[in-house]
């Protein structure tokens, strides 16, 4: 069994206007795939993500994250929305070290990778300030750096780099292939650009709206460096 096993998954917003958002998604995300999701707006990438990160409830269907359906919020993923999530309360580096806390790790072991992330992610400067202190940018990018310091298994991203920059988004994109290549997880990455796409997945999914389907998966076979 993969990573990510998906067989008729529906999901209807709840309420008398709720939209059809899934209606029908097959899928088999073998571990250590790049999956890359393409779509229009309002097709139903973010809620499929949504349902494989535990928050949201499939309506009909069977959805499995390594070989067991998903019931609430699978241990070993990391996420990234498209806005950060980041508690307000806490420093940069305390927010970055939050899933090491949750899965009761010792977290002076990972004050390396939390440099080694920072400083890849030009945040150096700013470790211990406070989120309200950063810019979107600066905030996003600390959320990435929290997505990735334990290594997760699977990880889910939601337009990460919509609201960076361009050359920082290349700066990432590369970072993130680089970081793929050495860890071999799975990760789902959906966004909006094509090249983006087809540059980091060696899967490319269309989702299709109105309801929401995959109508092509594309797997793409390019020599990596
Ligand atoms: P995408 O990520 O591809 O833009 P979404 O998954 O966000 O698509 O949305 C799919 C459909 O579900 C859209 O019609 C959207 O309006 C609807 N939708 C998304 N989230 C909710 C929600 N929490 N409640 C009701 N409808 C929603
Ligand atoms: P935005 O999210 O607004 O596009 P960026 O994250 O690209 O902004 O940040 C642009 C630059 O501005 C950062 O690299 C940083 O040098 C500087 N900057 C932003 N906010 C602060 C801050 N609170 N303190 C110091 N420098 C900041």
């Amino acid at each position: 069994s993969g990573s990510v096993h998906a067989a008729g998954v529906h999901k209807q917003y709840p309420g008398p206007r709720g939209v059809q958002a899934l209606a029908g998604i097959d899928a088999d995300i073998p571990q250590g795939r790049f999956v890359s999701i393409l779509g229009p707006s309002g097709c139903g990438k973010s809620t499929f993500l949504r349902c494989v990160a535990g928050l949201e409830t499939i309506t009909d269907g069977t959805l499995e994250v390594h070989g067991k359906p998903v019931r609430g919020a699978p241990d070993g993923i990391g996420i990234v929305f498209q806005r950060d999530a980041l508690l307000d309360w806490r420093s940069i580096r305390s927010n970055i070290l939050l899933p090491v806390e949750f899965a009761h790790k010792p977290v002076a072991r990972y004050a390396e990778k939390v440099d080694h992330l920072l400083a890849l992610t030009k945040l150096t400067d700013f470790a211990n300030s406070y989120p309200r202190e950063l810019s979107g940018g600066m905030r996003q990018r600390a959320a990435i750096c929290r997505a990735l310091v334990d290594d997760p298994e699977l990880l889910l991203m939601d337009e990460p780099f919509g609201a960076l920059d361009a050359l920082t988004r290349d700066q990432m994109n590369v970072e993130l292939q680089r970081i793929w290549m050495e860890t071999r997880n799975t990760v789902m990455f959906v966004t909006h650009g094509i090249a983006e796409a087809v540059f980091l997945g060696d899967v490319v999914m269309v989702f299709s709206p109105r309801p929401g389907r995959i109508v092509e998966t594309i797997t793409i076979d390019l020599p990596r460096p």
